[in-house]
């Protein structure tokens, strides 16, 4: 059989919280032409603690890869044109191995873990610390989790006493296992990752001496990695690495100053360009590098809002409570009642999140009464995903001045159209998804195929128009929205007040 000619592609590893993707474009059309996705465990040891294992985060890499060469191989497309690979994963998380054996030292320790909760209620610098960072302080970022590691993990503590300690987030651990590890890996990671470590200074776009009193810092610039020879796809390089939401900013075509996405993943994260000057919240949003396309380009930044459990409340009511036996049959279950008759689900597993980065908040379902069953809980799950977005978007627009007069949105959730819908009514603007679902895996791939120089989809606006997308518009009138809108935030309220 002959093989299909289709010019160079490019591919993205999408390493996730939930799961890792590795996928192949056709660089002219954006096409997705293969992908192949494993699911990722995540383990609860402790009561706010989660961890997820390196070695099985770095195996469902290969396997990704693998799976998708050979899907390829069988569609007759050469391997041979995959001319550069993107990098795009989970942030903050965070992980220490061993320079000499390779081995990790101890789990990863998740963006959502809490249990640095008494570290955070012990700083004082928060004020420096935000303007040099652009975050607050909180158990999210990278910084505290690796002092935790330090000082209650013997391992890490000897490795570091002896210099044989890594650290890295998501991205440095695969980049450095997949360039060679032990023997010779690339240490690296990119100005998006390092925005999230709360280690490194955003206006300087440099590790900050006063916040990394710790030995060897990571190489930041990024310089393309050639794969080695070893597996189908030795010898291309890994040209491109970015924070996965940082990639969806870019996969959605949000170069503009003022334009932003919404991406539904296990959390849930607004992003809005505010080009190249770094904007400070006054309303609890963070400020993070959004995207540095190219050693000689400049930096752009987001503002963004961040809230920890979007996609993990599917999860939870599926593995907690068993009310769903897959997280499609939520959107029948809540469609079934169509209302969550009053009852509020407010998921504040992690803490909250912003605007309110709030730590010590914790989940509740209220509004119940003798009539509420499971298919209202489901109902009101979704509800709480569209409301934290409400919340965001209106510190967005208070921060900005300029409301936003639609959405873009992406990730796993979006599947949901009742959820869409729901979002639809509860911002009271229409809500817009793209049919190529895969925008953060886009926009790393994209990345990567224009530092080596390939013609990727280019931004022109003809390609743009040809992007096609759903539109969901508002359905409810304003005053029933806000009715609903003001009763969550009451909600909220006894969230981050039920213990005392
Ligand atoms: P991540 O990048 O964080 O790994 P994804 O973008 O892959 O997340 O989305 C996965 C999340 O989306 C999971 O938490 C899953 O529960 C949720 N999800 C997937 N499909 C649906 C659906 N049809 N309805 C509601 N939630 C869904």
């Amino acid at each position: 059989s002959h093989r299909i000619m289709l010019g160079p592609l490019v591919a993205a590893i999408d390493q996730g919280t939930s799961s890792t993707r590795f996928l192949v474009f056709n660089a002219k059309t954006a096409e997705l032409l293969s992908h192949h996705q494993v699911e990722i465990k995540q383990s609860f040891p402790k009561e706010g603690w989660v961890e997820e294992d390196p070695k099985e985060i770095l195996q469902s890499v290969f396997e990704c890869m693998e799976r998708t060469c050979e899907k390829l191989t069988q569609l007759n497309i050469d391997i041979s044109n995959i001319k550069a690979i993107g990098v795009t994963n989970q942030r903050e998380t965070t992980l220490v191995w061993d320079k000499e054996t390779g081995e990790p030292l101890y789990n990863a320790i998740v963006w959502l873990d809490l249990r640095t909760q008494s570290t955070v209620e012990l700083v004082y610098v928060i004020v420096i610390l935000q303007h040099k960072t652009g975050l607050p302080i909180s158990t999210y970022f990278s910084a505290v989790k690796l002092r935790w590691l330090m000082d209650n993990v013997d391992e890490v503590h000897e490795a570091v006493v002896s210099h044989r300690a890594m650290f890295g987030t998501v991205d440095s651990w695969l980049i450095w296992c997949l360039t060679g590890g032990k023997s010779g890996g690339v240490h690296c990671t990119d100005v998006t990752n390092a925005s999230r470590t709360m280690l490194f200074n955003i206006h300087t776009l440099e590790w900050d001496p006063e916040l990394c009193k710790y030995d060897s810092c990571l190489t930041l610039a990024f310089n393309p990695i050639v794969l080695p020879k070893s597996g189908a796809l030795s010898g291309i390089p890994i040209s491109g690495c970015l924070g996965d939401q940082s990639a969806a900013l870019v996969g959605q075509m949000c170069f503009q100053d003022g334009q932003a996405k919404n991406t539904y993943g296990t959390g849930c994260f607004l992003l809005r360009n505010t080009g190249a000057k770094p904007v400070m919240s006054d309303h609890g949003l963070l400020t993070t590098v959004a995207y540095k396309l190219g050693r000689d380009k400049p930096a752009c930044y987001a503002l963004e809002g961040s809230v920890a459990i979007a996609g993990a409340v599917v999860r939870w009511l599926q593995d907690n409570l068993g009310i769903i036996g897959s997280s499609e049959e939520l959107e029948k279950l809540a469609a079934s009642v169509g209302t969550s008759y009053g009852c509020y689900f407010v998921p504040a597993f992690s803490g909250l999140y912003a605007p309110y980065w709030e730590p010590s908040a914790r989940g509740i379902i209220c509004g119940l009464t003798q009539f509420t069953n499971k298919s209202h809980v489901a109902f009101a799950a979704l509800e709480a995903v569209c409301f934290q977005t409400r919340e965001i978007l209106d510190a967005m627009n208070q921060d900005s001045g300029i409301p936003l007069t639609q959405l873009q949105v992406d990730g796993g959730m979006t599947s949901n159209r009742l959820l869409m819908q729901l979002q639809a009514d509860i911002l009271c603007i229409p809500v817009v998804k793209p049919s190529m679902p895969e925008t953060t895996a886009l926009g790393a791939a994209m990345a990567a195929g224009a530092a080596e120089g390939v013609s990727v989809w280019s931004l022109s606006p003809e390609d743009l128009s040809e992007v096609t997308s759903e539109k969901f518009e508002p359905q409810i009138n304003p005053e029933e929205s806000e009715f609903r809108y003001a009763r969550w935030k009451k909600a909220v309220q006894k969230s981050m007040n039920w213990e005392t």
